[in-house]
């Protein structure tokens, strides 16, 4: 059994998806060709925003934005404790410092509560400017922009959706990467929409921002290649994956989201009653990046995981390590480690209890949207054996 199995989905795209690579190389336009403008197109109408710019991968497409709103040294962007690394990592690498806010038990979502506490502590320090929210779709859940725009409204930060997971989730009907002011997502090949190699987008409504985000994209380009106003990057999509990503685009529109909504709602018909399944808030859609389940502690997790690994079920931790306990942020101007926990000065309370826990909690299954109802029974009946 695949944790993830794209080659499955490859099988199923094949006819399509050689045709669309085979044009693509044929037609020589290797940088920049006319399937980058089309797949851009394509994407904004998806989500419902009138721009999108599509870049090298996720991680860059935070970095564009970051870049688009000039945050630097002395800004500080709240971040999501329970994350993959590169939510975070941008902000030091602008020379921003990111001050960890925890996240919700149920929706694994930033806690916009703890929030509202860390930006009120950054302002009586005094030492930093509040700038952004980094708000994080995990799993393929829409975070609680609701709940997140009162509070930036209120303390006039910015909201960058790292919709890298979130691709294809709802809230109320609307997309996900239409909530942040600028929002991005990742074309990783495990994400929700992937290609054969890295990828990613930025999405936005502003039009100040999309020019900026055009220009640092291109090695801070003005009006033509070689006029070079700003210092930027080297981030684009290549043709080849652009190519890929409309197949993969129709793919998930037509039927692959659906499916995966499915199976993820016969895993937790077969576990709810053993085990903490996945929390889907009333009006929101999840676009199932991963199905995770908690347990009761680690140990009960790690046994789980090896029973299952001996019966040949793949499984993962996303994630095993709180931000604030990565060994990189230790090393973050202005942060000061003490016990091995990395904390803004002054926000020597923010532990991040919950994250923490998480990490020691939970495990994500096997998901996509080709796995069978066998399949799922296997791993189910698996997971009930160990847990009874
Ligand atoms: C995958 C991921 C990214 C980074 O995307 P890359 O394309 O791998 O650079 C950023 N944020 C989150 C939450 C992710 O899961």
């Amino acid at each position: 059994m695949e944790f993830r199995d794209l080659k499955k989905q490859y099988q199923v795209l094949r006819k399509e998806m050689d045709r669309a690579i085979l044009e693509a190389v044929a037609s020589g336009a290797y940088i920049m060709g006319p399937q980058v403008k089309e797949l851009e197109k394509q994407l904004a109408d998806y989500v419902g925003v009138k721009h999108c710019l599509t870049c090298a991968n996720g991680t860059d497409a935070l970095t564009l934005a970051l870049k688009a709103w000039g945050i630097g040294p002395g800004d500080a962007v709240f971040v999501p404790d329970f994350t993959f690394f590169s939510s975070a990592e941008v902000v030091p690498l602008e020379g921003a410092t990111p001050v960890f806010v925890d996240v919700c038990e149920d929706t694994f979502n930033i806690d916009v509560a703890d929030l509202e506490r860390a930006v009120q502590e950054v302002l009586s320090e005094g030492k930093l400017r509040p700038r952004v929210v980094v708000a994080v779709d995990l799993f393929g859940l829409p975070a609680d922009y609701q709940a997140i725009r009162a509070v930036a409204d209120k303390y006039g930060l910015l909201i960058l959706e790292d919709g890298a997971q979130g691709f294809g989730g709802t809230i109320d009907g609307k997309r996900a990467c239409s909530f942040g002011d600028i929002a991005t997502t990742s074309f990783f090949p495990a994400k929700p929409v992937g290609c054969y190699g890295d990828g990613g987008a930025v999405f936005t409504d502003n039009d100040e921002w999309a020019a900026l985000i055009g220009s640092y994209r291109i090695h801070g380009k003005g009006q033509f290649k070689y006029d070079n106003v700003r210092i930027g990057m080297n981030s684009r999509l290549d043709t080849v994956q652009a190519a890929v990503l409309q197949v993969k685009l129709k793919a998930f529109a037509d039927y692959e989201l659906d499916a995966i909504n499915v199976a993820a709602e016969k895993y937790t018909e077969r576990l709810q009653d053993i085990v903490a399944t996945p929390i889907i808030p009333a009006g929101f859609r999840s676009s199932w990046a991963q199905y995770t389940i908690k347990l009761q502690d680690s140990a009960q997790r790690d046994g789980l995981q090896a029973a299952l690994k001996a019966e040949g079920i793949p499984s993962m931790v996303y994630y095993p390590k709180p931000m604030h306990l990565q060994t990189a942020f230790a090393q973050t101007p202005d942060q000061v480690g003490g016990d091995g926990i990395n904390v803004i000065p002054g926000l020597t309370g923010n532990l991040c209890p919950v994250a923490t826990s998480l990490c020691a909690r939970v495990l994500s299954l096997p998901l996509h949207p080709y796995l069978t109802e066998e399949q799922i029974d296997t791993v189910c009946n698996a997971i009930r054996k160990v847990l009874r």
